[in-house]
């Protein structure tokens, strides 16, 4: 069950050009926003990767459909997870986990900023509530003691912004160059 970096390249390519589902930019331009504003960050090469794949879970197909963002009818589709087993044989933790936890950050994210929850997108507030909701604080602290957490909440702040429409991005391979960067020994 493993996924190869062409592999990666493929899904990008078939079903990059659908529409996130409730917002102005299709999943390549999502995923190319997000990677973009970690490189502008001066983010480490694994966080840039996270950015890249963190929704590569809403591409992953099934009988050759890929899914897409089920927040309409109701359903959380745990795209934070499904994605993982495909991915582990690729990369490590420093990847892996802020892509697990980049839903969770977000409910983090709705018990510590204030600021943070007005400016969600509305499928982003309808999906907060299938997620679980927002933490209390003991949950938030739980989250944040976590390993990797913070990263996971850089990770989600970009994922938030990656929704603009029309932005100019460089292109899938010159963020794909940084997985060589990641790669399991
Ligand atoms: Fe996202």
């Amino acid at each position: 069950m493993a996924l190869t970096l062409d592999d990666i390249g493929l899904l990008f390519a078939r079903h990059g050009h659908t529409q996130y589902t409730g917002e102005p930019v299709t999943q390549l331009e999502h995923a190319l926003q997000s990677a973009m504003l970690a490189e502008r960050e001066g983010a480490a090469p694994a966080l840039i990767v996270a950015s890249l794949l963190h929704d590569l879970g809403h591409m992953l197909e099934t009988h050759g459909e890929p899914h897409d963002t089920p927040t309409m009818a109701g359903i959380d589709d745990l795209h934070q997870y499904r994605i993982l087993p495909f991915l582990r044989p690729l990369f490590g933790d420093e990847v892996l986990a802020p892509i697990a936890m980049h839903v969770d950050a977000k409910r983090y994210l709705c018990a510590t900023d204030a600021a943070y929850f007005s400016m969600l997108s509305e499928d982003s507030v309808r999906s907060l509530r299938l997620q679980g909701g927002i933490f209390d604080e003991r949950q938030a602290a739980d989250f944040i003691a976590r390993p990797h957490a913070a990263d996971a909440v850089r990770l989600r702040r970009w994922d938030d912004l990656a929704k603009r429409e029309g932005l100019a991005t460089p292109d899938y391979r010159h963020f794909s160059r940084y997985y060589a960067q990641c790669l399991r020994a």
